[in-house]
């Protein structure tokens, strides 16, 4: 068991949540995702930072712009110019900051009194305009571990990355809350606790998007002889608590490397050598296609570069990300060569040509003269940080919950202020106005304690997209169970077994007539699927309900069950009351769902006795 407090962990999380606004941010279009095939057009940008309006290019932007990148955009008819950034912004949208302010209420915050959008610099390519728009809201609100909200800021999504450099701008403009917590978690658990939180949080208000992409956690970790990481875009809440975990491992693998280098006397060399003339001949097909290969010699490295610092990951992964800035696929190095088609005899004349000891690392760079030019310094420029353990990054979450560099955390020069767009007050009498929506744990409870049900499943409802509708379904008077079990399993079950979109089953005007009948006995519970199927097939919800009523009378249902027990008079004798149980199957069977399960077992319990009462 690791000691997180013993090794100072602190960390915080950064959320970022859609808001389910009718418009964008900054324009009028809809906020929603369109398939890539229908889209409207493409068109491209190259992407340069504008020197004048920043003062100075802060670190990461430099190191973004290592190589020139054109990127591309797809466009739809539910997009405009502003998000082509061929239009000046409209102002911020009203909808949006009273989502905003509805969620800093929720957790205690202060609103700021005149909200003012700033650009931070963004040079991925994921905003068409080359930075985010982003405005603080409001500040300092309470955790239930007893840490507290930095900031809540209003900004607007990035567009969606199709792939490599082309993006596709439906995504763009769409609104997001960011939450910052301060760093005051001190395990993964607490991490993983205080993230669920604000996703209830932000859960409980109904006006956020949902699914998969609409919400995501950055976590922030350092660890007392580490150094800050920042962690982008978990998206998986099961996984925040893994992610930190792991960087925990990989910062103290870091020191433990640092220790042993600095115990070594390692070092390393300042420039590459030229060691292409040594692969001259050989077999390997990914150095054969390199025009120029470069070596750095890392002395006392040997073993330390294809250590494992944590799960997938070695040091040498850390050198070979800083590398492939330049555009080059990865490096090599000798704690894992010979492989890849490098023979152990050129290995032993890649040393000699760099003049390797014993103790010695060799670190391969292969392509064009200028990126293995770039690459190399990179090698030498991550290397030499071995010495500090761990350097300040952006890292980006791998599957499983590893993460490889992204870029240096950024620095302070990232906002400047959005000139396009006008200051909003928030007005005293707005803020008063604000209503708390009741949080979704409260919301369970009361289920519990007001309709008896189970804590499991009140939990599944009010976490559940579906807890207005079965809201409403009670407050019709349908009995919880029948509601619960119609809305989260009945509905599931028909889709699977007709393989159709079951969406136009969960709408009130659709559902709850289905259910009313059902408690008034105008339909069998068991009826229900039918009146789902037949819904589905385009019978309107009044029609559907008609033809799956019962057809048959009580005195009917007497007689067929009359008839089963007298046919099985042996079975019941020997089993008595338990023979209910499976005769009511036969019974069902028999009426195919047509007659309230209720109503057979009562018709069923008086046969039986009959029988029993013969004797
Ligand atoms: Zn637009």
């Amino acid at each position: 068991m690791t000691d997180y407090e013993a090794l100072g962990l602190k960390a915080g999380i950064e959320i970022h949540q859609q808001l389910n606004s009718g418009e964008k941010l900054f324009c009028a279009c809809p906020t929603v995702l369109r398939k890539f095939e229908d889209r409207s057009g493409e068109f491209s940008r190259y992407l340069r930072a504008t020197v004048s309006e920043m003062g100075e290019i802060d670190r990461a932007a430099k190191e973004e712009m290592m190589v020139l990148r054109k990127f591309c955009y797809y466009t739809y008819d539910t997009c405009c110019l502003v998000e082509y950034d061929e239009e000046p912004p409209a102002p911020l949208n009203r909808e949006a900051l009273e989502i905003c302010l509805t969620i800093a209420k929720m957790v205690g915050m202060t609103p700021i009194e005149q909200v003012h959008t700033m650009r931070k610099l963004v040079i991925d390519g994921s905003n068409t305009s080359g930075f985010q728009r982003t405005a603080l809201v409001a500040m300092n609100g309470t955790l239930p571990n007893g840490g507290s909200i930095d900031t809540l800021c209003l900004e607007e999504e990035a567009a969606q990355r199709v792939e490599g450099d082309t993006f596709s701008l439906d995504r763009l403009g769409i609104p997001l809350v960011e939450i910052t917590t301060s760093p005051c978690m001190r395990t993964p658990e607490e991490v993983f606790s205080v993230a669920e939180y604000l996703g209830m949080v932000l859960r409980s208000t109904g006006r956020v998007k949902r699914g998969l992409g609409t919400i995501r956690q950055d976590v922030n970790i350092s660890i007392r002889e580490g150094a800050r990481v920042e962690i982008k875009g978990v998206q998986e809440l099961d996984l925040i608590a893994e992610v930190v975990r792991r960087e925990v491992e990989r910062q103290q693998n870091l020191v433990r490397i640092r220790e042993e280098l600095r115990g070594r006397g390692a070092q390393v060399d300042p420039l590459p050598v030229d060691v292409t003339a040594v692969f001259a001949g050989t077999s390997s097909s990914i150095v054969k296609k390199a025009k120029k290969i470069l070596a750095v010699r890392l002395p006392g490295f040997a073993g330390l570069v294809g250590m494992e610092i944590q799960p997938g990951r070695r040091l040498g992964s850390e050198i070979s990300d800083y590398a492939k800035k330049c555009g080059v696929g990865g490096i090599f190095h000798t704690d894992e060569l010979p492989a890849y088609g490098v023979t152990g005899e050129e290995v032993e004349a890649l040393r000699g040509a760099v003049g390797a000891a014993e103790g010695d690392c060799v670190v391969l760079v292969a392509a064009t003269a200028e990126r293995a030019r770039c690459a190399a310094d990179q090698v030498i420029y991550r290397a030499k940080m071995a010495f500090e353990g761990v350097p300040e990054e952006t890292r980006r979450m791998l599957e499983g919950g590893s993460t490889s560099y992204m870029r240096p955390l950024p620095g302070a020069a990232r906002m400047y202020p959005e000139t396009d767009v006008l200051p909003v007050r928030i007005g005293d009498d707005e803020w008063e106005a604000i209503a708390v929506p009741e949080l979704i744990t409260a919301r369970a409870e009361r289920f519990v304690i007001k309709y008896k049900m189970d804590p499991a499943i009140a939990r599944q409802v009010a976490y559940s997209e579906y807890l207005p509708l079965f809201q409403e379904a009670l407050d019709r008077g349908i009995p919880p169970n029948l509601a619960h079990r119609t809305i989260f399993a009945t509905v599931k079950e028909i889709g699977k077994e007709t393989g159709r979109d079951t969406s136009c089953l969960l709408e009130p005007a659709t559902l709850i007539p289905v259910l009313e009948a059902a408690r008034e006995g105008r339909i069998a519970k068991e009826a229900i699927p039918e009146v789902f199927r037949l819904e589905l097939e385009g019978v309107p919800v009044g029609e559907a309900i008609a033809r799956s009523a019962p057809t048959i009378s009580v005195a009917d249902v007497e007689a067929i069950a009359r008839k089963i027990v007298s046919e099985r008079k042996e079975f019941v004798k020997s089993k008595g009351m338990a023979s209910l149980g499976p005769l009511m199957g036969v019974v069902m069977e028999e009426l195919r769902g047509t007659v309230d399960g209720k109503v057979i077992a009562g018709v069923l319990k008086k046969e039986i006795q009959a029988v029993l009462k013969e004797e």
